[in-house]
């Protein structure tokens, strides 16, 4: 519900606000190269998934075609 600005107080302003700290995104080790990656995502660093690669290593994951 919208409240006027003036009627939240700072502190209470600063209550509401303190959980809206980001977290930590969620990372794993590559099994092949041990570079971090994303869960779910092809590495970044070698292009593999599921034990098999998938992009070509060093291209960009946006351009890559499903095998
Ligand atoms: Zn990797």
């Amino acid at each position: 519900m919208a409240v006027p600005k003036r009627k939240v107080s700072p502190s209470r302003r600063g209550m509401r606000r303190s959980h809206e700290a980001l977290g930590t995104e969620a990372h794993a080790d590559c099994p092949n190269c041990g570079e971090l990656r994303r869960p779910h995502n092809v590495c970044r660093s070698c292009g593999f998934y599921d034990g098999r690669e998938v992009v070509a290593a060093g291209k960009d994951a946006k351009h890559a075609v499903r095998v």
